[in-house]
């Protein structure tokens, strides 16, 4: 996909702001849009073009690349409501619909099913990485669609991010990030839990990071973004869980997680116990806190 492609970039959020800036930056033509008129104006503060309508953006564009906050957001940004047209049936023919939103793998699914079904190609690619990444093109790229869709973005993906993976057909992008996130919500709990277990049992937080981290405990949520401030001095712990990554992402992915298990019927139970356990979290005051405040909690509720 050649840089002279032209790029409508729908949703200049925390992630799709900076996202826009690097394409524009790499030389790719883009026509930036978003629903609120701040995210507008800091985009084009940045250097992102914007027009005034998401048609303005789609006019002659190869590329619709969404950044919004959920599927909901995307299938009616694709099919059309409130009286607004579908972007669907405005893209010219064979259009590249690339959402990189983090959805439910069956909306990812259907909003590729109805791409395809308009005479459009499709492909699903969530990202991790977060902000700093969006911000650095560093980010992970999780990549569901045909083979020759993924080589077509691949380009494009490769200038907002450092890793660019093909995980398997329509909605397999969104599938590998929620299996990562919910591997990601378990082991943090739990890291969090040996921790206070270790507090009442009276070994030190260095004591329980130097055995844990070079046995089998070993895991991203005890290496790199350690619950308690000291063992890893970059880990959100230590600038009171300013995040990082946000205990509402987390929450958010987990519901995404839990209704995969749900829907697939995956006897999990840890799954469903930690969407609940950060829901309460989000909801209890952790929305904006890294997620590995949940350790504040635990040792909160705690007895004693
Ligand atoms: P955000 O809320 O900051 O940005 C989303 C933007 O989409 C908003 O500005 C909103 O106004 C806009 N929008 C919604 N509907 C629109 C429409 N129809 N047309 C145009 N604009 C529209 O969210 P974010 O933090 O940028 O996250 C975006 C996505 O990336 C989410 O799905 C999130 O789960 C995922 N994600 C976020 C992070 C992170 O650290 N923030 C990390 C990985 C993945």
């Amino acid at each position: 996909m050649p840089e002279q492609t032209t790029v409508a970039f729908l949703g200049l959020g925390h992630m799709g702001g900076p996202m826009a800036v690097n394409l524009v930056r790499a030389g790719y033509t883009v026509a930036g849009f978003d629903v609120v008129p701040a995210a507008l104006d800091a985009a084009q503060t940045h250097g992102v073009p914007t027009v005034a309508s998401p048609l303005d953006a789609i006019a002659g564009a190869d590329v619709v690349l969404t950044m919004f906050p959920s599927g909901q957001h995307v299938l009616d940004a694709y099919r059309g409501a409130d009286g607004q047209p579908g972007l669907l049936a405005e893209a010219k023919p064979g259009t590249m619909f690339l959402d990189c939103s983090t959805i439910n793998v069956d909306e990812a699914r259907e909003a590729s099913a109805l791409a395809i079904a308009a005479g459009h190609r499709a492909v699903d690619a969530p990202v991790s990485g977060g902000v700093v990444g969006a911000e650095a093109g560093t980010l992970t790229f999780m990549v569901g669609g045909e083979t020759e869709d993924f080589e077509a973005v691949r380009p494009l993906l490769e200038v907002m991010g450092k890793r660019v993976v093909h995980c398997g057909g329509h909605g397999g992008g969104q599938a590998a990030k929620i299996c990562n996130n919910l591997i990601l919500g378990v082991s943090m709990i739990a890291v969090s839990e040996a921790f206070v277990l270790g507090e009442k049992l009276g070994l030190t937080h260095q004591a329980l990071f130097d055995v844990a981290s070079n046995a089998s405990g070993q895991c991203w949520a005890l290496t790199t973004n350690c619950p308690v401030p000291g063992p890893v001095p970059t880990s959100p712990a230590n600038r009171d869980y300013q995040p990082g990554f946000a205990g509402a992402l987390m929450a958010k992915d987990l519901r995404l997680a839990l209704n995969a298990l749900e829907s697939t019927g995956v006897a999990a139970r840890l799954g469903p116990l930690a969407s609940e356990i950060y829901d309460t979290f989000a909801a209890e005051g952790g929305a904006g806190r890294d997620f590995s405040g949940i350790i504040t909690d635990i040792r909160d509720k705690s007895q004693h």
